[in-house]
């Protein structure tokens, strides 16, 4: 009889938190495991809007998967009437199709040594005392530690148990072939049209020859909408005549509350962790940034499983949860109250958009939750400055 070989770390999805980790895990000579259950390259269905906050985390230099930099961002809140733009010397987003961009990453983990099965679904997930075991349909895996990076739908927060609740953010994506002045009016800016959709944005992203169109809303927890027929009217709101759609949608589970990030011996990242940003729902930099860290604290604490898990939790509190209060408070402004929030950009807006288009660079970070009161008292109840 053959020993069952036992990895260090297996890791389930190959998205951008999962290869992210099995690449650091591989780099440092852990015995890793990927198991992702689509063929790579796969379809994701995602704007591919990557901000600068990903970028030191990343493994690789994404330039070769990028189809466009984005070095202006144009922001409408369109029930308000006001439109702003942003622009800066250094892209502020970089365009990816994620087929492309996930694949590049799955590639340099495989390059660092990581075991990579493709087509392998887990199935079921059984957690030991010293071994967490991988069920697929062949055969099981078993591993010391379980990174679960298996996205929105995830098996192992089923399987586990999901104590942490995350409501679900409706989105849709199309693939949109234009004609070239289209095209052309889109190609520079990234735009996030707030207000066009109630408690939601559309977003128009310029890949390298199409744009990528989209929206999402909150609204489905009120009651029914219709996000084809929102998305209809948002396109022709800003005069785009479709040649061609691929119509593509899905959800991101966004978690209302830090709360653990561990389960005996599996970390959860990325969007199994539901750890999008509650305003923008911006995932790719949360998953990459939480796919290191559960790479980078098993290795730290060598294995060991309480200080793994403890350093795991404490360096996701202390790099995405920093700001956890600051952006609920901001999303519940945002798309809860936006006579609010149109008040607030009437006589800030262009302050607000620079220091949003700072922080997706990576420059700065939200505010602190009493500093972020401080300052939306100070808008509210000062006298606006004068433009
Ligand atoms: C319409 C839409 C637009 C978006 N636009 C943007 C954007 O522009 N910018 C941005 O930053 N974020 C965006 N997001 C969010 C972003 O796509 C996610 O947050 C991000 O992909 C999360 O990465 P992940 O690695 O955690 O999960 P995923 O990218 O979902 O990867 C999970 C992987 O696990 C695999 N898997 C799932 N179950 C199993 C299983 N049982 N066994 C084996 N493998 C499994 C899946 O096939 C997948 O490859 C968007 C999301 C949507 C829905």
């Amino acid at each position: 009889m053959t020993k069952q070989t036992i990895y260090d770390a297996a890791v389930i999805g190959a998205g951008p938190a999962g290869a992210t980790a099995a690449y650091y895990l591989a780099r440092a000579g852990a015995k890793t495991l990927l198991l992702e259950k689509e063929a790579v390259p796969r379809y994701k269905t995602c704007g591919g809007g990557v901000t600068g906050r990903a970028l030191s985390f990343l493994p690789i230099d994404i330039e070769t998967v990028t189809e466009n930099h984005c070095y202006r961002v144009e922001m409408t809140i369109a029930d308000a009437n006001l439109h702003f733009v942003t622009q800066r010397k250094q892209p502020v987003i970089r365009m990816v199709m994620r087929d492309r961009f996930d694949a590049a990453l799955v590639r340099a983990a495989k390059d660092r040594g990581a075991e990579l099965h493709t087509g392998c679904p887990v199935l079921n997930i059984r957690s030991g005392n010293d071994t967490v075991e991988l069920m697929t349909k062949d055969c099981s895996f078993f591993a010391r530690f379980l990174i679960a990076a298996d996205g929105a739908l995830s098996v192992a927060v089923k399987a586990l148990g999901d104590r942490h609740h995350r409501y679900r953010i409706p989105t849709l994506e199309y693939e949109v072939q234009v004609d070239d002045d289209t095209f052309n009016r889109h190609r520079a800016a990234a735009r996030f049209d707030f207000g066009s959709i109630p408690r939601g944005y559309g977003w128009v992203f310029p890949k390298s020859k199409h744009l990528s169109i989209g929206l999402g809303t909150a609204l489905n927890h009120k009651g029914p909408v219709n996000l084809h027929e929102c998305l209809r009217q948002y396109m022709a709101s800003l005069g785009i005549q479709p040649l061609h759609i691929e119509r593509h949608g899905f959800i991101i589970p966004i978690r209302t509350h830090r709360g653990p990030l561990f389960h005996g011996r599996t970390l959860f990242a990325g969007d199994a962790a539901g750890l999008a940003d509650p305003i923008t729902a911006e995932g790719i930099s949360p998953a990459v940034i939480s796919g290191y860290y559960a790479a980078e604290s098993l290795l730290h604490a060598n294995f060991d499983q309480d200080a793994a898990t403890d350093l795991y939790q404490q360096n996701v509190e202390k790099n995405l949860f920093c700001d956890f209060r600051t952006k609920q408070l901001l999303a519940h402004l945002f798309y809860g109250a936006p006579a609010l929030r149109n008040y607030l950009f009437r006589h800030h807006g262009q302050r607000l958009c620079e220091t949003v288009t700072d922080i997706q660079l990576g420059e700065k970070s939200y505010p602190s939750f009493p500093a972020i009161l401080k300052i939306l008292a100070k808008m509210f109840l000062l006298k606006p400055s004068k433009p």
